[in-house]
């Protein structure tokens, strides 16, 4: 009966550590977020007792009756959000919503065109390193080098070029809006399908501020732990039935066994808090929010890639000041501002290195933060790239602390889990 905070110090104290950690930085990063009480409640229920292999009314365990009307809501809820006839909410992540793709549309060895990694792309958009790029024929578009943004003459010609079954958009750090017709075209043209990751911006769809990937793309998947702000997961959508049995056959049997009902649950939840009124409220905020940070740090003297964002998103190009991704994430965790170093379109420093940082605003404007905020952060940002830029590799510890000190004053006017 006793819970973790008696059974387990170990794991307990860690546990109160990280959230220590998350109460007290300002989360940039841009794949994360923070979610609700019910959320949590939901993915730590007694849900994760339960087997229900197969699908709702079809399952290979007797006692689904109740977990089956979780996952009914999941479903009917994720297609009422984004719009579409079909949603598998069992994915146990984008990654694997995303080999699911592949499994219904593709045979080992066929050919796919998705966005290149170093462009913003994601692993499982056919890395080298990826199962993704292992076992299918990738073809990488790129970005213009003028402009950052994707090359559709590139893809248009590609696409002619490789007759690919699949052709994959969407990334994550990419800070732009897609233009899913001109996908939607140029695979229409040489018959591919068209495959829309929305996994960074799906929140942003759901909130109406983003176009929607579902109005011309064939299959999409999402993850649901980004802007989204539900519990680490996947999921897949379409408008097309036929594409929908093959992608039900691929998550179960195909790819996974007992689908996690406490995490379904969790999504059914966040799906839910999606549908209310206040998510567009938040979901114009995040977008408002980004481009209120990105012109401050423009204004600081760095680059912002493709010069902003359309989104939650943006990457910071440090080169101008002769600082690393890596050393800038390291001074801004000093100072309890989290990001990530991420590479740079055309990137001159390895992906441990990297030029440029990727910040996004879903956690802090979950918090409450509006574009007053973000300038603020914006500014204490810039005091430590300069701190550094003027100290070298270790930093300028007396601005580093100055900054950390603001940040707890900010933080603790918008305070989380009370
Ligand atoms: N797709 C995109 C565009 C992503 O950014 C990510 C995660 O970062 C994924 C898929 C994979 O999601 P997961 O980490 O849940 O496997």
């Amino acid at each position: 009966r006793a819970g973790v905070a008696i059974t387990d110090h170990s794991v307990n104290d860690a546990m109160a550590r990280e959230l220590t950690r998350q109460r007290d930085e300002v989360e940039l990063i841009a794949s994360e977020n923070i979610v609700s009480r019910a959320v949590l409640e939901a993915q730590g229920s007694v849900l994760t007792n339960k087997y229900a292999e197969g699908y709702p009314g079809r399952r290979y365990y007797g006692g689904c009756q109740f977990v089956d009307e979780v996952e009914d809501l999941a479903r009917e809820r994720a297609k009422t959000l984004f719009g579409c006839s079909f949603a598998n909410v069992q994915p146990n992540s984008g990654s694997q919503a995303n080999q699911s793709v592949f499994m219904a549309l593709m045979q080992p060895g066929d050919t796919f065109l998705g966005l290149n990694l170093a462009a913003g792309g994601h692993l499982t958009h056919g890395a080298p390193v990826n199962q993704s790029g292992k076992w299918f024929n990738v073809v990488s578009y790129g970005v213009r080098p003028d402009t950052h943004r994707i090359d559709l003459d590139e893809v248009r010609d590609l696409a002619r070029k490789h007759r690919p079954k699949v052709i994959l958009a969407g990334g994550s750090a990419y800070p732009r809006i897609i233009d899913f017709k001109a996908f939607r075209a140029i695979a229409d043209e040489v018959g591919a399908k068209l495959f829309v990751d929305m996994a960074h911006f799906a929140g942003l769809v759901a909130g109406g501020v983003h176009p929607t990937p579902l109005e011309h793309a064939h299959v999409v998947t999402t993850t649901t732990h980004k802007t989204l702000r539900g519990p680490r997961g996947g999921m897949v959508l379409s408008n097309d039935e036929e594409i929908g049995k093959k992608i039900n056959s691929a998550v179960f049997p195909g790819l996974q066994g007992g689908p996690l009902m406490h995490v379904i649950a969790a999504k059914a939840v966040a799906f839910g808090e999606a549908l209310a009124p206040e998510f567009k409220a938040y979901a114009a905020n995040v977008v408002a929010n980004a481009k209120a940070l990105a012109e401050t740090l423009a204004d600081g003297g760095v680059d912002i890639v493709s010069g902003g964002t359309d989104t939650h998103l943006m990457l910071v190009d440090l080169r101008r000041k002769g600082l690393t991704g890596k050393s800038v994430e390291a001074a801004l965790g000093r100072a309890h501002i989290t990001c990530n170093k991420n590479g740079i379109p055309f990137d001159p420093q390895g992906p441990m290195v990297t030029s440029g940082i990727r910040l996004g605003t879903p956690a802090c404007t979950t918090r409450g933060f509006l574009a007053d905020e973000f300038r603020q952060v914006g500014r204490l940002t810039m005091c430590v790239i300069d701190g550094l830029a003027a100290k070298g590799e270790t930093g300028n510890a007396a601005v580093e602390a100055a900054v950390r000190e603001e940040v707890h004053d900010l933080v603790s006017r918008f305070p989380i889990y009370e």
